[in-house]
């Protein structure tokens, strides 16, 4: 039986929480400033529009 164990070494550098990004140390723990922004953006409202790669698909069936 193997356990894994709990620290994670095969990640030194934390992911960016926004777009999956390998973190910068200047803006962590997102890879940029953007990035943070959307985070930020996100936690105020979430209503807020980022330019972002995302598209916003809302299917709204009810
Ligand atoms: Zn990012």
């Amino acid at each position: 039986m193997t356990k894994t164990a709990e620290t994670p070494a095969l990640s030194p550098v934390p992911a960016c929480p926004v777009c999956g990004r390998p973190a910068a140390a200047e803006t962590r723990p997102f890879c940029s400033r953007r990035c943070a922004d959307v985070d930020l953006a996100r936690w105020l409202g979430g209503v807020y529009r980022v330019e972002t790669d995302e598209r916003a698909d809302e299917n709204f069936d009810g």
